[in-house]
């Protein structure tokens, strides 16, 4: 007969097939929004942390699952805020409208709050009554209504991430999403074992503030930190579950259910502390750079082993809580240390990877509830990240293990100053100077790199490319697909600064049309525009592929300095004689240039 765990096992290989065969017809236009979608899907780790919470297991219980519904709303309500915020700036030219559509941040957070907490204070009502309708307390009742709303759930989940393949049916797709996460919620609000909704009020509202504040208000160069935060919420989350599970069984388990659930402790463990670092890293709250030091592959590597071989004890003795408090604490050190020794620039793949980790937490937490809603969308999420982390290193022409252990970015000052004296001058160049060689042009080829975000000069560029329109030069904008902080974030920014992304053109796309450009015009791009990618076998970018600025009639470059970029490498393209240097903050340039060619 076939088991709960082999059904488990069946659902989740297929939901991982599914999620691999949607998510690579996801374009990268969209890259940024896919990882805070499936970030707020990571949230179904809420309906198992309804029933910690609400269920009479013990107040460790009841704390547990009270902080994971907290952490899980803040994810599922910011998640799908900010997402919809994104993608409803993504349009095309002929659907581009004077004004952006603002988001009545009052209205939108209110309703979900008053909506959320009404079904359950209904619930509630009924229950200190200590009587519930007929089609309440209904066992059967309890358990179809669990039955379908998940099955519907997990249905609208796949057709959500399915919406995402096109920017004109994503916004559609996720608001099904959304409703899938309702109606899941609502579902689960019927389970049997739910005594009590006190806390899970109070958590809810609590989260919906921190998830709507965040969702709504913070802005579109923060959305690197703020996923990586929403995935140390989710991870813990389920690590919280895991456990509030272990101690309610005093430790007594089967090793069908200790692996699993050893599984979701330690990844949500390591996938929080992990997360939070990157955070920090991103929100320049800690070094950016790679913190190294002597034998920190052997300690990582060690530490690791101490935790697997904590879990395999666990699995033959299972009720020895001190083992199990030792491996929860070193999975949360192992973290902290498994991302140190990554610059801040490599965060993306970081974040991909602890998403589709943090996946995997909740597939394990589904193992363990046997919870099947959470095992298919668990799956999908790690499908994902994981998806995502490859297509930024082969962007980069990098291995996953060389971000995670290369300690890659950590500038050599004297030697990238060195290579700066033997390749020869650069050519600075005013802002009056650049307007004078504007007047003459065809095409502008517009490259924008992480300087754009640092600037915040995404309204700037568009301005200007729109002013160089209204004089009929043909503009394009140049995107790589690992330019900025997240895959996919200039596409963000320029769509948030009302550019239709039908201008904005791929890596692949673009290539071709830089020799007929007259200008290039490189906006804080460094490292995804250095030819040493091409030509020089030394160099560590080489190999990556770039976009071929190089190739331009003529090049200006909008950044502050000849300082590297993250990769740390001095940029041949400065030394090129086409190559013009108009230093300074980008949105200042970007304004002084406005205002030249306005006047
Ligand atoms: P970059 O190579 O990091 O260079 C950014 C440049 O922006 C810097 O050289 C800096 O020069 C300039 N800048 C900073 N603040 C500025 C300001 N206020 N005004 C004007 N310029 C400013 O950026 P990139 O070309 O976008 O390349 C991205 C890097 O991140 C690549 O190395 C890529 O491999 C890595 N990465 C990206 C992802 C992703 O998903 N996007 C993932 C992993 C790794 P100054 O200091 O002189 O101004």
């Amino acid at each position: 007969m076939t088991t709960e765990l082999e059904i488990g096992l069946y659902i989740f290989m297929l939901a991982g097939f599914l999620g691999y065969h949607i998510i690579t017809r996801v374009p990268p236009l969209l890259h940024t929004p896919l990882m805070s979608a499936t970030n707020a899907i990571a949230g179904i780790s809420l309906v198992g942390s309804l029933v910690v919470a609400g269920a009479n297991y013990g107040p460790l219980s009841t704390i547990l699952g009270f902080i994971a519904v907290t952490c899980s709303t803040t994810n599922v309500v910011g998640g799908f805020l900010i997402t919809d915020r994104m993608l409803s700036m993504f349009k095309r030219s002929e659907e581009q409208t004077a004004q952006p559509r603002r988001v009545p941040f009052g209205r939108v957070l209110v309703t979900l709050i008053v909506l959320g907490a009404g079904v359950i204070a209904f619930l509630y009502w009924f229950q200190q009554r200590g009587e519930g309708p007929e089609w309440m307390v209904h066992p059967r009742l309890h358990a179809e209504t669990l039955k379908y709303s998940y099955i519907l759930s997990s249905a609208l989940f796949i057709l959500g991430l399915k919406g995402l393949s096109s920017p004109k049916y994503a916004r559609k797709g996720m608001q099904a999403a959304a409703f899938g996460m309702l109606m899941a919620v609502v579902g689960t609000l019927f389970h049997p074992e739910i005594v009590t909704y006190k806390w899970i009020i109070l958590g809810i509202i609590i989260g919906s503030i921190v998830g709507g504040t965040m969702g709504l208000r913070i802005p579109m160069t923060a959305v690197p930190q703020r996923t990586a935060l929403s995935h140390s919420l989710g991870a813990l989350a389920a690590c919280l579950v895991g456990i509030s599970e272990y101690f309610r069984h005093h430790g007594v388990l089967s090793a069908v259910v200790m692996i699993p659930l050893g599984f979701e402790v330690v990844v949500g463990g390591l996938t929080f502390t992990g997360s939070l670092m990157a955070a920090a890293k991103l929100q320049e709250l800690l070094p950016g750079h790679p913190i190294t030091y002597k034998g920190q592959n052997l300690l990582n590597f060690s530490l690791l082993a101490v935790i697997v071989g904590s879990l395999i004890y666990l699995v033959i003795a299972p009720a020895t809580p001190v083992v199990f408090q030792v491996m929860v604490a070193l999975s949360f050190v192992f973290g902290l240390l498994l991302v140190i020794p990554i610059g801040a620039a490599d965060m993306p793949v970081v974040i991909a990877l602890l998403n589709s980790y943090g996946g995997l937490a909740d597939a394990s937490m589904g193992f363990v509830l046997m919870n099947k809603i959470q095992i298919i969308t668990g799956s999908l999420d790690g499908t994902s990240g994981f998806l995502l982390s490859l297509l930024m290193c082969r962007a980069m022409n990098r291995s996953v293990v060389n971000v995670l252990f290369g300690a890659f970015g950590k500038v050599e000052k004297e030697k990238s100053d060195q290579g700066a004296e033997a390749k020869g001058s650069v050519r600075s160049i005013f802002p009056e100077e650049v307007t004078a060689l504007l007047e003459d042009v065809r095409s502008v080829i517009i490259v924008p790199g992480y300087g754009m975000a640092v600037a915040q000069a995404q309204h700037g560029v568009a301005e200007l490319a729109k002013l160089l329109m209204q004089r009929g030069i043909n503009v394009k904008y140049a995107i790589h697909p690992v330019a900025g902080r997240m895959p996919g974030h200039m596409n963000v920014l320029l769509a948030e600064a009302n550019v239709p992304y039908d201008q904005l053109y791929g890596m692949e796309q673009i290539n071709p049309y830089f020799p007929e450009a007259d200008i290039a015009l490189v906006v804080g791009a460094n490292d995804v525009t250095n030819p040493a990618a091409k030509n020089d076998r030394n160099s560590p970018l080489y190999g990556m592929p770039i976009l071929e600025v190089d190739r331009a009639k003529s090049i200006i470059v909008l950044k502050r300095s000849l300082r590297p970029g993250f990769a740390g490498v001095d940029n041949d393209l400065y030394y090129d004689p086409k190559c013009m240097m108009l230093f300074g903050d980008a949105k200042e340039s970007l304004n002084k240039l406005f205002a030249a060619l306005k006047s």
